[in-house]
């Protein structure tokens, strides 16, 4: 077995595969961009190399950087994840070349995959069955009209270099054929240098279901199962699951069968996915082989029990399978969802940004948390958006569900948009629970799954009302202990405790909708809604009783929004507050609070100082990066919260400002 592989990948397949590594006591090497410096798999690895900047093409595409970091390491292997170099036959032939073990099939195995039509072909006379279609080599427009028109409407047009859905195109009249053909051999040509396509029968409604193969050096060949993948949007996966629902027996055996033929065909050794689409009768196709390990192999390793990835490294190190094709356990049912840093509401749109808020459900024998980063990290514009994979496991699908739709809501985010709401309605739509899964399911649903709230939840409210109460009677509290002169009023008061019984009324909206809240305060502490309030905990998260009825909740302030999560549901409101000018006052208190959790390092301004908008008043440095914050506006300095080398918290107060006009 190797002692040291490097990685060269980025996220959470690259802290995926360091895990196994660990466990395995094999030391590894990270190599990472300029942008990924401080990114979780660096911070996870015995050792990381820096391969250039930002941009793929010059850190992680180059090869002959990537070889030199593995030489100079001692690296006797290295693993490629999925995406970037995975798939590329060039580098898996340069490792080979320089004596160090690609974690992958051979190149030829590769190159004889990589062409969509030639692998077509090939499975052709490997007896494996195809979707009904063109693959040859004869690329003439005319020509290529013609075998449509013979295949018969609707088709799909595929760039044979392609993948991730790119350049995919739907032909459902004879008229519209050249105009499709000529967008898709464009786009093939962007995005793969090369304009060859083939041409498939369009299957309506089909499912898209995949079988996990492994083979070793010594001629052995098993696959681990299926997973359906039908839930996509653009044909991307969204959800995967194993097993297929409705799947028997004699279908697993005979995909297995096609699959590891397939694998056979080609020489491959190592973790491989053989793709096929399924029509409503149940007959299946090739579609394509994926040489590499596939994004949703956690749904395979929760049914099996096994970790693929020290399946790689054994078989990449020369050691037969470790099961036999009986041996495979099939156990229970898995289903994971890809968490996309993504606004579904506008139209998908990538989001970028600081993920200010970052809190995955806790794992456990049930929920497995894929991710490739942590609370304060940057999602930039240079990679896939993917934040996380959140895998769950139960005996039963419906079960399964059940745990997913409640890891979902324990998920919270904040700081880019991302599609966890979105995921929750899928995997709780009828057709979903009901295993009717088809690659049109989610544009079929778009409406539904995409539908504004038509209420507000009365305890998201409540919290968000308490939340802000608690805050306000924490900074004056903080403000008297700041305060240099102690006779201030601020020293003597406490939000809690006013004279006579006072009512606030706190007013919130998320969208259209809106909803108030009356809140009492006197001698008997405080009243909502009329019922007594007990706070039992305003820290981490806060912990308060109605009446009778006692809820957790975690609020996370964020551009001038609260996050609100309460059990199985997250709010975002913003405050309505009828005594602030808007945007002029709020200016004046805006951007003085912690943006991330850092150290303070300077203090620029004296106490009591006038100052413009924009004078620096003080410098905090996180994430190796310093940030000053400045006046919002102009005004008067009337203390600074706490002092140089102090650690603060993400979203704490740092100076009382206060703005003139
Ligand atoms: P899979 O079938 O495993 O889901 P796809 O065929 O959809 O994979 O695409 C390959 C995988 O590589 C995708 O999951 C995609 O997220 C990933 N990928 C593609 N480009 C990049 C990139 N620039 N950085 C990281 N991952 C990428
Ligand atoms: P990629 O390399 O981009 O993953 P695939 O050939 O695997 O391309 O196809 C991606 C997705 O497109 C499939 O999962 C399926 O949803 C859809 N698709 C592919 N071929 C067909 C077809 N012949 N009919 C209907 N849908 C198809
Ligand atoms: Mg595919």
């Amino acid at each position: 077995m190797f002692t040291k592989i490097l990685i060269a990948n980025r996220g959470e397949i690259a802290c995926r595969v360091i895990a196994t590594c660990r466990r395995l006591g094999i030391r590894t090497v990270a190599v990472y961009s300029e942008a990924d410096a401080s990114a979780r798999h660096v911070r996870l690895a015995d050792e990381a190399h820096c391969v250039g900047p930002a941009a793929s093409r010059d850190s992680y595409l180059r090869v002959e950087r990537i070889l030199e970091v593995a030489k100079h390491s001692g690296a006797q292997a290295i693993h490629p994840g999925y995406g970037f170099l995975s798939e590329n036959a060039a580098f898996a032939q340069a490792c080979a070349d320089a004596g160090i073990v690609f974690i992958g099939p051979p190149a030829g195995a590769i190159r004889a995959m990589g062409s969509k039509s030639a692998a077509k072909a090939l499975m052709d006379s490997a007896g494996v069955p195809l979707v009904p279609g063109f693959h040859g080599d004869e690329q003439d427009a005319h020509y290529l009209h013609g075998q449509a028109d013979q295949i018969g409407y609707p088709v799909l047009i595929k760039a044979s270099a392609g993948g991730g859905g790119k350049g995919m195109r739907i032909v459902e009249r004879s008229e519209d054929f050249r105009a499709a053909l000529a967008s898709c051999q464009r786009e093939a040509r962007s995005s793969f240098g090369d304009e060859r396509v083939l041409i498939e029968k369009y299957l309506v409604r089909p499912r898209h279901i995949e079988i996990q193969v492994f083979a070793d050096m010594h001629g052995n060949v098993i696959h681990l199962h299926e997973r359906d993948c039908s839930a996509q949007r653009r044909h991307q996966k969204v959800v995967e699951e194993a097993p297929a629902p409705g799947m028997s027996a004699e279908r697993r055996a005979a995909m297995g069968k096609a699959a590891c033929d397939a694998a056979r065909a080609v020489g491959y050794v190592g973790a491989g996915t053989v793709e096929f689409i399924a029509d409503s009768s149940g007959a299946f196709y090739f579609m394509e082989m994926n040489t590499r390990l596939q994004v949703e192999h956690p749904v395979t390793e929760m049914i099996t029990g096994q970790d693929l990835v020290e399946w790689q490294l054994r078989i990449a190190a020369g050691e037969p399978l470790p099961l036999t094709q009986d041996q495979v356990p099939l156990n229970g049912h898995a289903i994971e969802v890809r968490v996309y840093a993504e606004e579904p509401e506008k139209g998908f749109l990538p989001s970028i940004g600081r993920l200010a808020h970052y809190a995955p459900p806790t794992p456990s024998a049930n929920v497995r948390i894929d991710s490739g980063v942590e609370q304060g990290d940057e999602i930039g514009p240079h990679y896939d958006p993917m934040i996380a994979k959140l895998i769950v496991w139960d005996a039963q699908r419906a079960r399964a569900i059940e745990r997913m739709l409640a890891a979902l809501a324990d998920f919270r985010i904040v700081g880019v948009g991302n599609n966890l709401a979105f995921l929750s309605r899928l995997v709780d739509h009828p057709e979903f629970r009901a295993g009717r899964v088809d690659t049109g399911l989610i544009e079929r649903a778009r409406d539904e799954l995409l539908a504004a709230e038509t209420k507000l939840a009365p305890v998201a409210v409540e919290a968000a009302a308490l939340w802000t109460l608690t805050r306000e009677a924490q900074r004056l509290r903080q403000r008297a202990q700041h305060s240099a002169d102690s006779h201030s009023p601020w020293g003597i008061a406490d939000g809690w405790r006013m004279n006579g019984v006072q009512t606030r009324r706190l007013e919130f909206a998320a969208g259209a909708l809106t909803q108030a809240v009356e809140v009492e305060y006197g001698t008997e502490g405080l009243k909502l809604g009329g019922q007594p309030v007990r706070i039992s905990d305003a820290a981490e998260a806060l912990c308060f009783a109605i009446g009778e009825h006692r809820t957790t909740a975690v609020v996370v302030e964020g551009s001038e929004q609260l996050h609100v999560f309460t059990p199985g549901r997250r709010s975002v409101l913003r405050r309505i507050d009828p005594l602030l000018h808007a945007g002029e006052a709020q200016d004046s208190h805006g951007g003085l609070v912690a943006p991330m959790p850092g150290k303070i390092v300077a203090i620029l301004a004296a106490v009591g100082a006038d100052v413009e908008k924009g004078t620096p008043l003080l410098v905090m440095e996180a994430m190796k990066m310093e940030h000053t914050l400045c006046a919002p506006s102009k005004g008067r300095v009337r203390a600074f919260l706490y002092a140089v080398g102090d650690q603060v918290k993400d979203g704490v107060e740092l100076i009382d400002f206060e703005g003139t006009t």
